[in-house]
């Protein structure tokens, strides 16, 4: 390239030249990053942000982790991928570890969340295949993802908008409400597939009654019960999967497991991986030949994705989440009765603040004031911290929150 055009280059901002050659299907902030330690990113100014964005609820041990950092390259140096013709141990030692925390069945894995949903919607597919079974129920404000099945499963018109005609079989009723479900249900049902925390549904947790409810009817029923824990699992609510956290309190709910989970986002910290558990006895429905992921279970992803369990368990960081959430969820309530905003809900790492109106501003107005945050719906206002932040850094991010309401 010529001298000329490439100092001209370099004074335009990173951001600029993304008007140009990345497709616009995003509306990034006008903020370009170049580096992230723990809950911190500096963008290419120098300036310092808290970042409760965490790639939208990913970066689960916060940024540049040494763990990932050790474990990739390690992982690196020995086999990066190899495909599914072979074995390989990381992705052994991933699945048993995932069972382990989850129960019985089996997991197949893959690299995002929307892959992880396909795997559930195969699934009920082919179990209801013989009886002729395809309705799968999910819920309204839902969000399961950008593929085909994905937008057709999630409860919301603006990612369908346009792609028509979906795929069919899928219905819609309000979250939370077991009798729309049963008033859904035909003989053609064969699953109800629902996450536990809608995420980009404004933050609106399963109510625990529903849930209890409706794995009981389900399994009467003969219908799947069919996970969506991309967003709120792997720890994202201090627990492994969100509806511990959920049912905490309910001795009822002690033994709840769906049918099968979908995961990714906080499962790899960082590094792209997706996986799918299946319960056992359902974790032959999908048999050989059935289903595929090239890179699916390659070694480099599935050790970054154990290290980061066995370091959260190790360091207790789940609890100590839950207590920082607990603050965090006083402090705010307190905004709610000045009035200053609607209402607080989530658990954990995966907190919403849902505003009285100007959910941009505000956004935009925090990350001036060195605070990230990512707005889910129309009101509200999403705090994805990693599970390691600080009390010192929740201080810090309640501040700006209690200064700019
Ligand atoms: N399911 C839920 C609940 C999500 O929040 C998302 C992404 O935000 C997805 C599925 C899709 O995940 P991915 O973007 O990794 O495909």
């Amino acid at each position: 390239m010529k001298k000329w055009i490439q100092s001209l280059m370099s004074l335009v901002k990173p951001h600029d030249q993304d008007q140009g050659f990345i497709m616009s299907t995003y509306a990034p902030r006008p903020l370009t990053l170049v580096k992230g330690e723990g809950a911190r990113v500096w963008d290419d100014a120098g300036k310092s942000y808290l970042d409760f964005t965490t790639g939208i609820a990913v970066n689960i041990l916060g940024h540049c982790p040494n763990v990932i950092h050790d474990t990739l390259t390690a992982q690196s140096l020995q086999l990066l991928h190899c495909s599914n013709l072979f074995h390989n141990q990381p992705a052994i030692d991933l699945s048993k570890a995932l069972i382990g925390k989850i129960g019985p069945g089996q997991v197949f894995f893959c690299n995002s969340g929307a892959e992880a949903n396909e795997v559930l919607f195969k699934l009920a597919r082919k179990f209801g295949h013989e009886e002729g079974r395809f309705e799968i129920i999910t819920a309204n404000n839902s969000f399961h993802g950008r593929t085909f099945a994905g937008i057709s499963a999630t409860g919301q018109e603006k990612v369908k908008k346009g792609f028509e005609p979906l795929v069919p079989g899928f219905k819609h009723v309000p979250f939370n409400d077991l009798d729309a479900i049963k008033a859904a249900k035909t003989d053609q049902t064969v699953a109800v597939h629902i996450e536990g925390i809608q995420g980009e549904g404004g933050i609106i947790p399963a109510d625990p009654k529903f849930l209890i409810e409706l794995r009981r009817w389900t399994k009467e029923n003969k219908i799947l019960l069919l996970w969506d824990g991309v967003q709120c699992g792997q720890f994202r609510t201090g627990h492994f999967q969100s509806y511990t956290s959920i049912l905490n309190e309910y001795p009822e709910g002690k033994d709840f497991l769906p049918d099968a989970i979908a995961m990714a986002k906080s499962l790899g910290g960082g590094i792209p991986i997706g996986a799918a558990w299946v319960a056992k006895p359902y974790q032959d429905v999908l048999g050989p030949g059935t289903h595929g992921c090239t890179y699916g279970g390659n070694p480099l992803s599935c050790a970054v994705a154990l290290a980061v369990m066995e370091e959260i368990d190790k360091k207790g960081y789940g609890p100590q989440m839950i207590k920082h959430a607990k603050k965090m969820k006083d402090r705010l309530s307190g905004l709610v009765e000045q009035g200053r905003i609607v209402a607080v809900r989530g658990e954990g790492a995966m907190i919403g603040i849902e505003l009285k109106g100007q959910l941009l501003e505000t956004r935009d107005k925090f990350m001036k004031k060195g605070l990230l945050v990512v707005p889910s719906a129309n009101q509200t206002l999403r705090l994805l911290p990693p599970i390691n932040v600080t009390g010192q850094e929740v201080e810090e991010a309640l501040g700006i929150i209690e200064g700019n309401l």
